[in-house]
């Protein structure tokens, strides 16, 4: 049977755990003094150990030969809790329906004694998930609890964790692991795991998975498998990840110095044809001007191949690849949140150029900048040119995802103005409406009406209540059109006939 890393891996005892000894120090103080809380939050970003940890404290709790900061990993207990099949350690997920569900049955559940271990153990993933009457379910629980339960919650948004329940649990922040703990984690794995690969690739894995270790070992799961046994190079790792060839950013970073925004926009716009993601291009632009950062202070800490691009920004003061730099993270963030990337990346680039161009380029770039936003704000686009594109646009939006113009069918254009175009559904439509309304989904779209239209509008989906007044109208109008088709075949006819 094929076991993935990231499971093989999980760690099993405390002492496996990279990067959160401050967690474990205070579980293991807590164990050894007879000292546990009755409720814990475990917060923190995916992927470094919230769960496992909880599992672990769940066996060091509950093991035969416990409680214990080791647990033994052999007795029944142990090995049920490692399957995930211990009928005491209840682990729910809150982001699934079946999860609320759960919630909503443990008021009755928590009165039962645990069957056969010492303490009954709920563990609540993705806590801030739950409705609010799963909240309620679970206060209504915190409020008396039965000597023999214990609940472990773990989130990756602590702030959208009510008050009131966070005020009951004893909380642990888990960090990202650093580079060097993940690196010589990945590098300890694959030693003992006989896999062959290039350091290079180590480290650009480590950058990728920020922080991660889950992550980190699905991506070397995935390499494995990709390289077929050879020894996994780093440019295998560039075409798994889909990264953006590094000459193609050191260009883009040229064309920026050199005040050549529409080279840097066209370049750009070819990337994304390629298929690349927004974000892995911004990522790669953050990496080079780190490089250069890290080059002005000291040259030999970085390799020779940076070390060559890098000075041809030599002549610039370090200050300006600082605040390129700050730019380009605050950006990443940007990114991450809001729609109309695409875009928001081609306003980075016009910064970007104008902090590192040379000075005396500065007024010919102010001009190339004004005219690409000009020429797309200049022309008033309103209802007709919306309308008269609709099935275009349509039609584009199904070549990226049909299930989305699906979807998007259904509604119908109401108005245009002050850039957003409001799209009615109706009631009956309501779940269409709410996919046009994901993220996701609402980029694509806006993204296919810039396409065309060649301006940036917002999408408003709602929801329009037939009143019996709009549904007599469109009777009318029905019964209008059937006339006036009969009418003019009849005037056809007549006019044929005499
Ligand atoms: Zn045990």
């Amino acid at each position: 049977m094929f076991i993935t890393l990231a499971r093989k891996y999980r760690p099993q005892t405390f002492e496996e755990f990279v990067g959160q000894s401050h967690i474990v120090e205070t579980l293991k103080k807590g164990i050894k003094e007879n000292k546990t809380a009755y409720a814990y939050l475990f917060a923190g970003p995916r992927g470094v150990g919230k769960t496992s940890m909880a599992r672990v404290f769940a066996k060091a709790l509950n093991c035969e030969k416990g409680p214990t900061v080791s647990p033994c990993n052999e007795c029944d207990i142990c090995r049920e809790i490692t399957a995930g099949s211990c009928i005491d350690v209840l682990e729910i997920d809150g982001a699934s329906n079946r999860g609320i569900e759960e919630v909503r049955n443990l008021r009755e559940n928590v009165n039962l004694m645990p069957s056969k271990s010492r303490y009954k153990i709920y563990i609540i993933d993705e806590v801030h998930m739950l409705t609010t009457e799963a909240f309620n379910a679970l206060l209504k629980t915190l409020e008396e609890p039965p000597q023999y339960v214990k609940f472990i919650f773990a989130t990756t948004s602590p702030e959208k964790v009510l008050p009131t329940i966070l005020s009951r649990c004893q909380r642990f922040d888990f960090r990202p692991l650093s580079p060097s703990e993940m690196k010589r984690k990945l590098k300890e794995i694959c030693e003992k795991e006989m896999i062959g690969i290039e350091e290079k690739a180590i480290d650009e894995i480590v950058d990728f998975s920020s922080g991660s270790m889950r992550d980190a070992l699905t991506i070397l799961d995935q390499l494995v498998v990709y390289s077929g046994n050879e020894k996994i190079t780093f440019s295998m790792l560039k075409e798994l990840l889909g990264l953006v060839e590094e000459k193609s950013i050191e260009e883009l970073l040229i064309y920026l110095r050199d005040g050549k925004i529409k080279d840097a926009l066209e370049l750009y716009h070819d990337l994304l044809k390629d298929g690349k993601e927004v974000s892995i291009i911004v990522d790669g632009i953050i990496k080079k001007l780190r490089n250069i950062g890290i080059y002005m202070i000291e040259k030999e800490k970085i390799d020779e191949r940076e070390r060559e691009f890098a000075s041809k920004f030599e002549n610039l003061p370090v200050e300006k690849i600082l605040d390129s730099l700050t730019v380009s993270l605050e950006y990443k963030e940007k990114i991450k949140r809001e729609s109309l990337q695409v875009v928001i990346v081609e306003i980075l680039l016009l910064k970007l150029s104008n902090i590192l161009k040379g000075e005396k380029r500065y007024e010919e770039v102010e001009v190339k900048k004004k005219e690409i936003f000009e020429e797309k704000e200049e022309k008033e686009i309103g209802m007709d040119d919306v309308d008269k594109n609709w099935s275009k646009i349509l039609k584009k939006i199904k070549e990226r995802k049909p299930t989305v113009e699906a979807c998007l069918r259904e509604g119908r254009v109401e108005r245009v103005e002050d850039g957003k175009i409001y799209i009615s559904f109706k009631k009956k439509f309501s779940f269409h409406k709410s996919m046009v309304e994901r993220d996701k989904n609402k980029n694509i779209i806006e993204k296919v009406i810039y396409e065309i239209l060649g301006k940036n509008f917002i999408i408003i989906p709602f929801i329009k209540e037939e009143s019996s007044d709009g549904l007599l109208k469109e009777e009318i109008k029905k019964i209008r059109k059937f006339f006036d088709i009969e009418i003019m075949e009849t005037e056809e006819k007549n006019g044929r006939d005499f």
